[in-house]
């Protein structure tokens, strides 16, 4: 086997801004281009039911390895794997960033979708630190949810449930991350209710 060089790709942005379709989407065609293909994401996300597939909000689907973190996952990429995708990279916490860091080294093509931004604009570890070691970042925004601009940023719009330390993420509260708890709003419309 020839040796391969690493790449990384980091598509983020907030929630509804499509990370997820975009992830399936490069999947699906390295597939049809017999790469073969490893799919994770965390036992954290289980928003849609089913455990073992990736699920984005527009209903588009892809079958997933599930892990219980970076250690995990790094003992499950098999040998002859080309490209590792990492669904909703942001609850793999800073760990995710070595693990990142030796799959490269071993020449994978890794590909990381996740939030950049908590929903009280804070940096989500580790995604902005993976975005800063990557070869190419794709940054995608969501549509406001008040005026239809472009939105670079998800506002928690419910005082319902726990408060949260983002950082530490409460399945519970991971569950409930949907429309009804956050909206995706532009920079004018962030502070409005
Ligand atoms: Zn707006």
């Amino acid at each position: 086997m020839t040796k391969r060089t690493g790449y990384l790709e980091v598509i983020a942005g907030p929630m509804f801004c499509g990370k997820t379709e975009e992830l399936i989407r490069q999947v699906k065609r390295a597939v049809i281009g017999k790469k073969r293909v490893q799919v994770f994401k965390h036992t954290l996300d289980k928003r849609y039911g089913s455990e073992r597939k990736l699920y984005s909000h527009a209903g588009i689907t892809f079958d997933s390895d599930l892990v219980s973190g970076a250690a995990e996952l790094l003992k499950l990429v098999r040998p002859d794997t080309e490209i590792v995708a990492i669904d909703e990279a942001q609850w793999f916490g800073e760990t995710l960033v070595p693990v990142v860091g030796k799959l490269l080294e071993k020449g994978y093509h890794v590909l990381v979708a996740g939030l950049a931004m908590t929903f009280d604009r804070q940096p989500f570890t580790p995604v902005p630190a993976l975005m800063a070691l990557s070869d190419r970042v794709t940054k995608l925004s969501a549509v406001c949810s008040i005026c239809g601009a472009d939105a670079v940023y998800h506002k928690r719009v419910t005082a319902k449930g726990p408060k949260v330390d983002p950082l530490k993420a409460d399945p519970g509260f991971v569950s409930k991350m949907d429309a009804s708890v956050f909206q995706a709003r532009c920079r004018d419309c962030y502070r409005k209710k």
